[in-house]
């Protein structure tokens, strides 16, 4: 829930960010300072394995506005980032990561862009990728294309979690039913009043990617079956076809039957069976991705839970300058 008087909340998921810590303090502070306004930073600790609780617990003796949530176990990136939007109280709230590929220097722009043109939703999208490997661009810009086809135009073709949201906006978010939304996807498809900021990606600060390859097939197998029952269809589609094609060999064989040419037959029986037994098995695993979030759904677990949050304490003033 929003608390009166704060303006900004920024919410940055951390996951073995102990690197990155200082250098993010050193530019985000300034930045935040310089709006004048009152504002929380809530990092949410994704059970890190490092020093980075220590590392914030330390920064928070100087810097009062930052606020820690830890979360009792690792949930990953979006049910981070998923905590702190839903512990965030400030009147607009911002997400950005915490390894400084998002400049922290634009969000004070955003809150101008949303404030100035009554937006509700203000995207960072990255107007070069220049620094991301060739194999993260490819892979992202297919991601997105198939999103966009999805969700619909919407969706900003370079836009990752660097975002601000109005307080209306994440109240719709917190109203949705799901335990473990794609925000990335949510957000668009809400579809408030938005505007965009373009920036340029930066280099990872310090640290390594918390995102390898395994990490990012599963996103996107969620963010498909989060909005699309297409794949099941696929199904169907080969079955259709499956059997065009079945009708014609079967006409063909009989009437090779009736002329008495003998076929030799065994290796076209063998692969019509490898064949359809793999296709088999492609649709029965789409058919258990789909169950088994439904049952992941009905079961309604949480995605994390919070171990601690430092908002007990409440020393949220606006910096003296
Ligand atoms: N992150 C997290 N939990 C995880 C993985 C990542 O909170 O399980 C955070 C991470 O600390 C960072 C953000 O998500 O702030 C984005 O991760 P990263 O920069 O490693 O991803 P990349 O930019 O390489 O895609
Ligand atoms: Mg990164």
């Amino acid at each position: 829930m929003s608390e009166p008087g704060l303006t900004l909340s920024v919410v940055i998921p951390m996951f073995n960010e102990e690197a990155v810590i200082p250098l993010l303090v050193q530019r985000l502070r300034p930045a935040l300072d310089g709006v004048g306004e009152p504002y929380e930073v809530v990092a949410v600790d994704d059970g890190s394995r490092d020093a980075t609780y220590a590392v914030l617990q330390g920064v928070r003796r100087t810097w009062p506005q930052l606020r820690i949530v830890r979360l009792r176990r690792n949930s990953g990136h979006q049910a981070a980032l998923n905590a702190g939007l839903m512990s965030a109280r400030g009147a607009y709230v911002a997400s950005i990561d915490a390894d400084l590929q998002d400049p922290p220097e634009k969000i004070p722009e955003m809150l101008e862009l949303a404030r100035t043109q009554g937006l509700d939703i203000v995207y960072g999208v990255r107007s070069d990728r220049g620094t991301d490997t060739r194999f993260k661009r490819w892979t992202a810009g297919a991601y997105y294309r198939l999103m966009r086809r999805m969700v619909g135009r919407n969706v900003p073709s370079q836009g990752g979690d660097f975002r601000l949201l109005s307080r209306t906006t994440v109240e719709a978010l917190r109203e949705l039913p799901e335990r473990a939304p794609v925000l990335r996807l949510l957000v668009p498809w809400i579809g408030f009043p938005s505007g965009q900021v373009s920036y340029v990606r930066e280099e990872r600060a310090a640290g390594s990617t918390k995102y390898p390859l395994r990490k990012m097939i599963m996103l996107a197998v969620d963010s498909i079956t989060n909005f699309s029952a297409a794949p099941l269809r696929l199904a169907t589609w080969l079955g259709v076809s499956g059997m065009a094609i079945s009708a014609v060999l079967v006409v063909m064989g009989l009437i090779a039957y009736a002329r008495g040419t003998v076929v030799p037959g065994w290796s076209s029986l063998f692969l019509a069976v490898l064949l359809l037994g793999a296709i088999q098995l492609l649709c029965l695993g789409l058919l258990g991705e789909y169950v088994g979030r439904l049952y992941t759904a009905v079961q309604n677990r949480p995605a994390y839970f919070i171990a601690s949050d430092t908002e007990s304490s409440p020393a949220r003033v606006p910096a003296s300058r």
